[in-house]
């Protein structure tokens, strides 16, 4: 508890700083989840990939459940409707 109280103070100190670093000490990147449980919610990670360092830092403040729901349903009718889109532009142009 007083690590996770320790990281985030030290996130918002840095955040404003603009300058966040991960355990191996490098600057970290910031990527967008798009998972069912946090959609859309910007995080801090390490910058190397598959790297087992762990760092993890939310950019966003919790969101709220409505939005958990929503988000994952206007991605799928997106996926769906490009699928459509696809499929409709290959009928023209095999027309
Ligand atoms: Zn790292």
């Amino acid at each position: 508890m007083v690590f996770f109280f320790f990281v985030s103070h030290l996130l918002l100190l840095l955040r404003d700083s603009k300058m966040v670093l991960c355990f191996c000490g490098n600057v970290v990147v910031v990527r967008t989840s798009w998972t069912s449980r946090n959609p859309g919610h910007r995080f801090y990670t390490c910058p190397k990939m598959g790297s087992r360092c762990g760092f993890l830092g939310w950019v966003d403040p919790p969101m709220c459940q409505r939005s958990t729901v929503i988000i994952p349903g206007l991605l799928r009718t997106m996926n769906r409707y490009e699928v459509e889109v696809g499929q409709l532009k290959m009928c023209l142009l095999a027309s």
